[in-house]
């Protein structure tokens, strides 16, 4: 039985593996032939300079995603057949942990590790290639300080968390799960509270976005279009990267967040239009239904958790002696992707026909297209994203649809309002 299921465990992960390194080398490849021309839909909106510099950061990303996706696959083989996940296990026993705290020991043991070998990407990404094209704008000493918060802050709520969790499991009975879930999805609803209040200002400066004729304009536009935002602020996102973006916290009466580079980069009417796009996907209840998938699918998650814990020949496959909660947590965590990974393509499906809807919703409330048309056009330009995707790795992976695809359904729903 155990060999039964290393099989079917490493024919799935394989075949990840090989879905993956296909799409980005399809992807690599058709960059590569496309050259850095721009593309024939795009020209006149996208300039020489940001279609070559697109390229070059289009091909360094996908040979360093390359890498690293090759390299996180040895390390979830290593970390799982080496014999490793029971060895710390069994070593925890030895010092004399059990019950809650062998199960947090063991966890918190267990998600240092990838963090930590994770490390000479994480600062090659950040201090090499995004320095290269002229994003990064995180010095040594903020990288230094970002890292030491966010590891108090995981001390801080998940180190409880996981003690909570070890408590529901050990005195709850068969139905742990429900009450586990019951716990996560509360823990969820707080976050969300927290979130904009406590944990991002840890990171960033938010200030009121200062009075003026953007302000007035972004006012008069969610009050038409009956949309009530707890604020509108500005945050110091340049600190850290060049990268521009929008966003708002919260579900019932949400704060919307002006990245600092996206107010400095766009015109009024362009902000306008981003705006009215974000009121779009808070319109269409985008972020209720995604959270209620999201829900869905925990709750699927843990009910599968709880029939996994009654299997004993899973453990030994992977070699430990006993079942047991945090080798089960453990076991799915490494393993999970391999079985999890096909449904990527329904999700950026989903996601993407999102952004189409709130692409529309900006066209009819703001009245503008060619301004959200050049706004996405400066977007992608200030990323550097890709003008000329492969076909089948934008399908499996994006969670917006390409420039060329948005400006062509833009310019399709700008023509149906038009009188
Ligand atoms: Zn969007």
């Amino acid at each position: 039985m155990t060999a039964l299921i290393v099989t079917l465990y490493l024919a799935f992960f394989l075949a990840q593996l090989a879905v993956e390194t296909g799409l980005a080398v399809a992807n690599l490849r058709h960059v590569a032939r496309a050259g850095d021309a721009v593309p024939a839909l795009l020209l006149g909106h996208v300039d020489n300079e940001t279609a070559r510099r697109s390229h070059a950061y289009t091909l360094a990303r996908g040979r360093y995603g390359l890498v690293h996706g090759f390299y996180a696959a040895a390390l979830i083989l290593l970390l799982l057949f080496s014999g490793a996940l029971p060895a710390i296990d069994a070593a925890l026993a030895r010092h004399g942990l059990s019950g809650a705290h062998r199960f947090v020991g063991f966890l918190v043991a267990l998600s240092a590790v990838p963090s930590l070998a994770n490390l000479p990407f994480s600062l090659y990404g950040t201090f090499v290639l995004e320095h290269r094209f002229g994003f990064n704008r995180t010095t040594a000493r903020l990288w230094l300080k970002d890292s030491v918060k966010g590891i108090a802050l995981s001390a801080v709520i998940g180190v409880p968390l996981l003690y909570a969790a070890y408590g529901l499991f050990a005195l709850t009975g068969h139905a742990w799960w429900l009450w586990l879930f019951a716990l996560l999805t509360a823990v969820q609803v707080f976050m969300v509270w927290l979130y904009p209040l406590v944990i991002a200002p840890l990171f960033n400066k938010f200030a009121p976005l200062p009075d003026g004729e953007l302000r007035a304009r972004l006012e008069a536009m969610a009050r038409a279009a009956g949309f009530r935002a707890r604020g509108l602020l500005v945050m110091d996102a340049s600190r850290r990267s060049g990268h521009s973006n929008a966003y708002f916290t919260g579900f019932f009466r949400p704060r919307i967040i002006l990245f600092d580079t996206l107010v400095q980069q766009m015109s009024v009417d362009e902000t306008a239009a981003v705006l009215a796009h974000e009121i779009g996907h808070y319109q269409a209840r985008h972020v209720h239904k995604r959270l209620v998938v999201g829900l869905a699918v925990q709750l699927a998650s843990l009910w599968l958790l709880s029939l996994l814990m009654r299997w004993p020949p899973l453990f030994a496959a992977f070699g430990f002696a006993a079942p047991s909660f945090h080798a089960a947590l453990a076991l799915v965590s490494l393993c999970g992707g391999a079985f999890t990974f096909f449904f990527a393509p329904l999700e950026s499906y989903l996601s993407r026909r999102h952004e189409y809807e709130a692409d529309r919703y900006s066209v009819a409330i703001a009245g503008a297209p060619v301004a959200l048309r050049s706004a996405l056009v400066k977007l992608n330009g200030q990323n550097l994203s890709n003008l000329h995707p492969h076909p089948w790795y934008s399908a499996w992976h994006y969670s917006h649809p390409t420039l060329v695809e948005r400006l062509a359904a833009i310019e399709r729903a700008g023509a149906a309002t038009r009188p």
